[in-house]
């Protein structure tokens, strides 16, 4: 069980240090762009924005990541790492192992979808029932 969160542990700082190196990375050549001479070519100018604009979308997903390893990181500091929030059993390292940031077991996490599938379906299944079909007309 400790052996199992260590483990996590190490793959998760991993994780977040070559999150961090990512951003750098895309910050870094974001500000590399070419500054103060305009080029004075529209095209050029247009493209440059559009790589800046891309840069800050992959920043917001590896800022995402960041959040959800430091919560990751939180959650072995008290303990709670790694085990399932639905049923509180211990989460096998195989599927954290893919997936580092799971709430659940496998088992819980499909119970869980199920729910939401049928959740979805009644409120589907409910609007459609909503629209009036004249019953009262019925012969
Ligand atoms: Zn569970």
């Amino acid at each position: 069980m400790v052996e199992r969160v260590d483990e996590m542990k190490a793959i998760l700082l991993k994780l977040k240090e070559d999150t961090l190196k990512e951003i750098n990375k895309t910050l870094k050549s974001t500000s590399d762009l070419p500054s103060g001479e305009p080029s004075g070519d529209i095209y050029d100018q247009a493209s440059s924005e559009r790589d800046r604009e891309l840069g800050f979308i992959l920043n917001d997903r590896e800022r995402e990541k960041l959040r959800n390893i430091d919560e990751a990181l939180l959650r072995i500091e008290e303990g709670d790492y790694g085990i399932c929030e639905e049923c509180g059993c211990d989460i096998p390292l195989g599927r954290l192992k893919v997936m580092p940031f799971a709430h659940y077991c496998v088992k819980c996490k499909e119970d869980i979808e199920k729910l939401q599938a049928q959740t979805k379906r009644f409120e589907e299944d409910r609007v459609y029932n909503e629209i009036p079909f004249g019953e009262e007309e019925e012969a």
